[in-house]
């Protein structure tokens, strides 16, 4: 049974209610959550709010909470497996993966526990004679946080450890499917010893409790990541007060593949990008464009080890995917797949579910192929968040940059060649906040993340994901102040 964590209390959603957590590999109910709506939400922002404008928290030197962040990285450390485990039960993720992510999320509290003192503000020149001008980096308040279920503690990490790190009390609220890894870390949390209320945690849906977070007066900041017809609702909400907004949204994400580029190497990262955690990635490379002279012989490589990925339980060594999220999930990947075949694009692998006895438990889609596609069709340009790849061809080099850019989205891309002088003029052009060149997927804290286009608002991670979280204030000072007489 996992409760809420409410001004340093844990608790039971005050209507009582409860929902089950299931594990996407056999529909186990492997825990409980509490389920929270709007009246526990408001109750956690009035503790973040207290906890706020009392300035413990605001007020504490940044090295000091700098050192509380970068104890939460320990913690994790040391709870790594435990946290693995919880991860792969509640996604379906392989264990393996679920360990990695676990190693990135120590990172991001390292790199932001670290990068809490390292920004003090700064003197400028003032153009006024006898004057002083500073800008300072203040926190921004009472945040409210909303995650997805794809990478729950991921995605909670990139908000909560700059939050934290930058001095603003938290509302976090993760995925209603998958909490497990978050109230954990909220335990962590309070390991670490935070100010009553500084950390709050509020399971429940979006409607309820996601909705008060965008809506609420007495919060400052809406940070969200998930699909993007809800994050423009959230927006729409956090217009009230005219908080803050940070949208992490989807992605139809562009892999573009020249003919002269290593060949082994394209095609295994073309699988990799596409395939990877099922495809439910914002940043999957689920839109395959690559050169005519290539077109054929890349397809049949790629489909053929498609074919070949292993389904399977995430706790065995050999599965190299787990299913997808829910039941509602795979049937939103069939139906693309149905207006797919409608549309003309052929199938070459894939595109049902798998037959294998044991993986009828599980809500397991096959690696799906989809060529002769164009750009004008639907599988091609809204995400289907699932393992469905679409293949474009091109001609020129210039025709695969339009082709890439031709999208609401614009989260990240590819480009793989091995002219190093085409890769950088093509990475110039695409409209991406992060473009890869030979390579795919790599993220980390250091680099900030974000879209262009309709992929979001803001950055999160690197220098800007803690600036995400600071308010910037100009101190003016004047050192001979004597009267002025405009108006005599
Ligand atoms: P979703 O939009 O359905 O839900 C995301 C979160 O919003 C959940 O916690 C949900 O409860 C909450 N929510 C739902 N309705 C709400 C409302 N009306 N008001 C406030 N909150 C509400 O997304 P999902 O299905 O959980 O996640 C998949 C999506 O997330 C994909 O589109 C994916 O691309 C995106 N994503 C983006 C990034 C990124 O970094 N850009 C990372 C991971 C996932």
């Amino acid at each position: 049974m996992k409760q809420m964590y409410i001004n340093g209390n844990w608790v039971d959603a005050r209507s009582g209610n409860k929902r089950e957590i299931i594990n996407p590999y056999n529909q186990e109910v492997i825990a409980e959550a509490a389920d929270g709506n709007e009246e526990d939400a408001k109750i956690a922002i009035a503790a973040a709010r207290e906890a706020f404008d009392n300035g413990e928290w605001a007020s504490t030197p940044a090295a000091a909470r700098g050192e509380k962040v970068l104890r939460i990285a320990e913690l994790i450390e040391r709870d790594r497996e435990e946290l693995a485990r919880m991860e792969t039960l509640d996604t379906g993720k392989t264990v393996e993966e679920s360990r990695e992510d676990m190693d990135d999320i120590a990172g991001v509290f390292r790199y932001f526990g670290g990068l809490a003192d390292k920004d003090g503000g700064e003197m400028i020149e003032s153009p006024i004679p006898d004057s002083q001008s500073r800008i300072v980096r203040e926190p921004v308040g009472v945040c409210g946080q909303i995650t997805p279920w794809n990478y729950p503690l991921l995605q909670a990490s990139w908000k909560i450890a700059p939050a934290l790190a930058a001095g603003n009390t938290i509302v976090m609220k993760p995925s209603e499917i998958t909490p497990l890894t978050t109230v954990k870390v909220t335990e962590l949390m309070e390991e670490s010893g935070f100010p009553a209320g500084a950390v709050n945690l509020v399971l429940g849906d979006g409607a309820t409790v996601g909705n008060e977070l965008a809506e609420s007066d007495s919060v400052d900041l809406i940070s969200f990541t998930g699909g993007i017809e809800t994050g423009k609702k959230v927006m729409q909400k956090a217009s009230g007060n005219m908080k803050k907004i940070a949208l992490e949204l989807g992605g139809k994400n562009p892999n573009v593949v020249f003919a002269d580029a290593d060949f082994e190497t394209a095609v295994d990262q073309a699988l990799n990008a596409a395939f990877f955690h099922a495809g439910q990635v914002c940043s999957a490379g689920a839109r395959l464009i690559v050169e005519d002279s290539i077109h054929d012989e890349f397809v049949k490589e790629l489909a053929d080890r498609a074919g070949r990925i292993k389904l399977g339980d995430g706790f065995e060594d050999d599965t190299q995917s787990g299913p997808l999220i829910s039941a509602e999930h795979r049937g939103k990947v069939e139906s693309y797949v149905e207006i797919g075949k409608q549309e003309g694009a052929k199938i070459v692998t894939g595109g049902a579910r798998p037959e294998k006895e044991e993986l009828q438990n599980g809500f397991f889609y096959l690696p799906t192929i989809f060529t002769e596609c164009t750009s004008d069709m639907r599988i091609v340009q809204e995400e289907i968040f699932g393992p469905v790849l679409t293949v474009e061809r091109f001609h020129s080099e210039e025709e695969a940059v339009t082709l890439a850019n031709d999208s609401i989205y614009g989260l990240a891309g590819a480009v793989f060649t091995t002219d190093i002088d085409k890769a950088e003029r093509a990475a110039a052009k695409m409209r991406m906040g992060t473009v890869w060149i030979n390579d795919f997927h790599p993220y980390f804290a250091q680099a900030p993340w974000g879209g262009y286009k309709q992929s979001g608002i803001g950055r999160e991670l690197g220098k800007p994901g803690l600036e995400e979280y600071t308010e910037t204030k100009h101190i003016y000072r004047n050192l001979k102040p004597e009267p002025i007489h405009w108006f005599k």
